[in-house]
């Protein structure tokens, strides 16, 4: 069975691959758009998380006749009414820039006293077929925005998202670590599992 995972951001490659490892799916090939020709462009215009998601999972399928998993995810900073949200990627303008962003993300905060930099991950991951969407799952991660950068790990915001209950940030994690607590992987393992369980029904795909 192939599995089209719909998207070309490396970070999310690298943590989507490990899920689709870890859930033991008989005989699953993972395929990136970049193996077939890149794919649609999506314009990620929705107002929500899994609206978006959605939108890239049908797009992809559609477009390439496979079962295809995509993910739409984002930082939501309390003291900025939920932004950058949906925007996180491009908070900074495009092309897309993660050090441009999180400058952008510490100087929007700068007279935000710590307690009030509650943050959060978001993650919605979709999984569609060419003629339907099956299923979506979302999680979240709860955190602080840091008042500078630390670690070296991860991809986007993990510099700046600390983990009070570990007391780092999720780029001070093992990949490991964060996929055990992150919204990604909890949303990605609920969403396997729920494929895992069917996986018969898309044999041949
Ligand atoms: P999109 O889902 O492609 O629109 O992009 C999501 C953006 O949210 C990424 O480019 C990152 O800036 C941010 N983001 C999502 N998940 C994470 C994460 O696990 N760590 C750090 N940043 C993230």
């Amino acid at each position: 069975m192939r599995l089209l995972v719909a998207t070309g951001n490396e970070g999310k490659v690298r943590e989507i691959r490990r899920e689709i490892e870890r859930a033991e799916l008989a005989g699953v090939e993972m395929i990136l758009p970049r193996q077939i020709g890149g794919g649609p462009s999506v314009n990620e215009d929705q107002p929500d998380f899994v609206g978006n998601a959605v939108k890239k999972a049908r797009a992809f399928a559609l477009d390439t006749g496979l079962l295809t998993l995509a993910e739409d995810s984002g930082l939501c900073v309390d003291a900025l009414g939920g932004a950058p949200g949906v925007f996180s990627a491009r908070y900074a303008g495009e092309p897309c820039d993660d050090l441009a962003n999180n400058r952008k993300l510490l100087a929007a905060l700068r007279d935000v006293p710590p307690v009030r930099r509650t943050a959060r991950f978001v993650c919605a991951a979709a999984l569609a077929h060419p003629r339907a969407t099956l299923i979506t799952m979302s999680d979240q991660l709860e955190g602080m925005i840091a008042l500078a950068p630390r670690g070296t790990g991860g991809f986007g915001y993990d510099p700046l998202f600390f983990v009070p209950e570990l007391g780092r940030t999720t780029a001070e994690l093992s990949p490991e670590e964060k996929a055990r607590i992150s919204h990604r992987g909890k949303a990605l393992r609920r969403l396997l599992q729920w494929l895992k369980e069917r996986q018969s029904q898309f044999e041949g795909s």
